[in-house]
């Protein structure tokens, strides 16, 4: 097999930038054999090794990432998370299905929230809700159907006006909005860092430790520079890098996306950001721009994507910048002081892929929005699918579905920018 790639950006994540340093733990320097080996150190990996071990506390696991913890996309994120599903694409058969992925969301949501406070985890969690908001008369038709399946989910929430949004977050952009009470808002890259330094003695975790390759040999063995493990049974925990290995490749593709965090804005210009301390907008469109107030006088700005690779980081630049500057024409001297790219997997349907793809080989990709909660919800089933505990397979795949076929290339790159040019024209200033 070809040497595998896993994510490398052009720069450094932002939110870890902000922590103070932390000291990863050391690479992989010898030969090991576990039980079971998981790739990955994101959510859905780290959520993997944790149920495992409650489950058998007397497995052998080990956990093998390639970066250090807080440079993985489960940090390069916006922080937003709950323990509610609202469907994008509003249909009353999308209500039903996010009913029934609502309970498994929600246990896993309740079991993230038992360990960051069983742990202490300070990752700065503010219970400010989000809005999702519109600033097109197309944007708001398709948000007003989302406002009927909170109504029918029973899901707590409010209408907004212009003049509500312009309250909360400075600019009268917008001209409608959903308020959801149970959002809430966190650092990514130290609730990442915490739920791996909180991972049990007994798991070994090796950062800076790509895997090289993976091969079938009396279970697995997965090869990184520093030493081998073998294992009975392994699993993929790298999302849109898992065609890297080459599996899925016909089910997911990598897709980045970007956020930016300006400078601090001075005191004296705080009210051109809202009256509120904390807030968290989504859009209605989904190529559109996600916005937060962080760390209470900067604003992180998170759009566009791009498909297997970063974009130039220029036109990232100005892209983000023109997001922000039409928001805030006022803050138009305010500079960003982080910009940065994150790594999601994009599937034709939505679904994640998630169960065994040989014997002893297990995955869990094409987690895209909502991984914070989702991620968790997918590794803390897949351990119990790979420990065999019965069921695990039939619930979760009867309420998330699986990721359908992709084309190949070169149809899949040509599809990617012509549905994209498409639905760019459509989100128009939702972007
Ligand atoms: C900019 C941005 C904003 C987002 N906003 C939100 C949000 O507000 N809320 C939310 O819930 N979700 C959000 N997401 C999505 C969320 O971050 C992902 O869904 C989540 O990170 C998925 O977790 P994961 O563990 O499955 O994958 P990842 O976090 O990608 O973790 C996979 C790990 O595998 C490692 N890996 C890959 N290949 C190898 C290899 N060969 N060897 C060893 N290790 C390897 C990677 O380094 C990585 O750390 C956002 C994503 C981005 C990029």
């Amino acid at each position: 097999m070809a040497k595998l790639t896993y994510p490398r950006y052009t720069n450094l994540c932002g939110w870890n930038a902000m922590l103070p340093a932390r000291l990863p733990r050391p690479a992989l320097d010898r030969d090991l054999t576990v039980d079971v080996a998981v790739i990955g150190a994101g959510y859905t990996g780290l959520a993997v090794a944790r149920r495992l071990q409650e489950i058998d506390p007397q497995a052998r696991i080990a956990v093998i990432e390639a970066t250090t913890v807080g440079e993985g996309s489960s940090a390069r994120n916006s922080g937003f998370t709950s323990s509610h599903l609202l469907p994008r694409n509003a249909t009353m058969e999308m209500a039903e299905k996010a009913r029934v992925q609502g309970r498994f969301y929600a246990d896993a949501f309740d079991w993230l929230m038992k360990i960051v406070n069983d742990n202490g985890i300070q990752c700065d969690i503010q219970h400010s809700g989000s809005i999702r908001a519109a600033a097109t008369e197309a944007g708001e038709t398709s948000l007003r159907k989302v406002v009927e399946v909170a109504r029918i989910n029973n899901i707590a929430h409010s209408v907004l006006s212009r003049e509500d949004i312009q309250r909360r977050i400075g600019s009268p952009y917008y001209r409608f909005g959903l308020y959801m009470k149970d959002t809430i808002l966190l650092q990514p890259a130290a609730l990442i860092r915490g739920l791996a330094d909180a991972l049990p003695s007994s798991i070994p975790l090796f950062e800076n430790t790509p895997v090289t390759a993976i091969r079938k040999q009396d279970g697995w063995v997965v090869e990184t520079a520093g030493g081998v493990v073998k294992c009975k049974r392994l699993a993929l925990a790298t999302n849109g890098f898992i065609p890297k290995f080459g599996y899925l490749k016909s089910r997911m593709a990598t897709i980045y996306t970007y956020a930016a965090v300006t400078e601090e804005i001075a005191d004296a210009r705080l009210g051109a950001i809202g009256e509120s301390e904390a807030w968290g907008l989504l859009p209605s469109h989904r190529l559109g721009t996600t916005l937060r107030r962080i760390g209470r006088n900067r604003v992180m700005v998170r759009s566009l994507y791009a498909h297997e690779a970063e974009l130039d980081e220029r036109e990232a630049t100005a892209a983000l910048r023109d997001r922000f500057v039409r928001r805030w024409p006022d803050l138009a001297d305010i500079g960003f002081e982080y910009l940065w790219s994150g790594t999601t997997a994009f599937t034709m349907n939505g679904a994640p892929w998630w169960g065994q793809l040989d014997e002893g080989l297990y995955a869990s990709g094409g987690c895209n929005g909502s991984g914070i909660a989702k991620g968790t919800m997918l590794g803390r089933h897949l351990a119990e699918l790979i420990l065999g505990r019965e069921g695990a397979y039939d619930a979760m795949a009867q309420s998330m579905g699986r990721a359908s076929w992709i084309a190949p290339e070169p149809f899949r790159t040509i599809g990617f920018h012509v549905v994209s040019a498409l639905e760019s024209r459509k989100a128009g200033l939702e972007m």
